[in-house]
């Protein structure tokens, strides 16, 4: 089992990439503390990893305060003794993110107040556990906008996915000599709610689709393969990268027919 007994946070576990990781990482030994902000649906992830045979709780937190990320790294340590991992997954793309002129301040100050600070605050919290359990992995969720300008304006999102990347960079150095390893999980266009809602027109899909190499959206199961590595002592050398899964889109200059 390649997470053997190693007890991983994972924010954002009510849904997609959050969800299939929690069951996931759990198949391989793993104990999971399935955080969110959907109780209802956040407790069915952690009843699913248990009916597979593996260890959860849920708890119900806001990844945007304080008080919630403490908590959730507290009851890490209560219900299973320790924190290796640390999945700062949780994020939001609302509706109403557009270009420069569109966006409204309220829309930024949410999207940065969960995809931003919601990461600084499980990083805050997460590290000096990871450091009493003797090291660990911090994943923090990105995406490929952290490094390419999307065709959809969506500004106050891809502004906090380059936060995310530019934040996990600089952590990794701080605690590289820690046996601290962070890294981003850099996804390409998937198909899970959050972006659907998003692309919620045909025409919307299409001129994503039509950037794919692979001619598809990626599904959360491969996002959640990607964070085993990541979360693993196989990904052991690896630090302060952009890890992209993305079906090559990061690579493409023009899409094979
Ligand atoms: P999702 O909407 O399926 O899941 C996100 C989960 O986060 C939901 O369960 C939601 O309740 C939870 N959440 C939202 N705000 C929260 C808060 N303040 N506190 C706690 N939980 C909160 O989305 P997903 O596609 O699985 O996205 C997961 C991550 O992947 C996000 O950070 C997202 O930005 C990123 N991402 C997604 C895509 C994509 O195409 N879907 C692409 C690149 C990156």
């Amino acid at each position: 089992m390649r997470l053997k007994d190693k007890v991983a946070v994972i924010t954002g576990a009510a849904s997609g990439i959050g969800r299939q990781s929690a069951i996931r990482f759990a198949s391989e030994g793993a104990h999971i503390v399935a955080v969110d902000l959907n109780r209802q649906a956040g407790e069915e992830t952690a009843e699913q990893v248990e009916a597979n045979g593996g260890k959860a709780i849920f708890v119900e937190a806001d990844v945007s305060k304080a008080s919630d990320c403490q908590r959730m790294v507290v009851a890490a340590e209560e219900s299973f003794g320790k924190l290796n991992v640390m999945f700062n997954n949780a994020g939001i793309m609302l509706g109403e993110d557009g270009d420069a002129e569109s966006t409204t301040e309220s829309v930024w100050e949410k999207t940065m107040a969960v995809n931003l600070r919601g990461v600084f605050l499980g990083c805050k919290y997460g590290i000096p556990a990871i450091r009493r359990a003797g090291g660990g992995s911090i994943i923090n969720t990105a995406s490929f906008v952290a490094l390419m300008g999307a065709a959809t304006p969506q500004i106050a999102y891809t502004a906090s996915k380059g936060g995310v990347l530019a934040m996990t960079r600089e952590l990794a150095m701080i605690h590289a000599r820690e046996n601290i390893r962070v890294n981003a999980l850099c996804p390409g266009p998937l198909h899970t709610e959050l972006l659907m809602n998003f692309l919620d027109t045909e025409a919307k899909r299409n001129r994503r689709l039509v950037h794919l190499p692979m001619g598809r959206f990626g599904e959360a199961k491969e996002m959640a393969e990607a964070a085993v590595f990541l979360a693993s002592d196989e990904s052991s050398y690896i630090t302060g990268t952009d890890f992209l899964v993305d079906g090559g889109l990061t690579a493409a200059y023009v899409t094979p027919e």
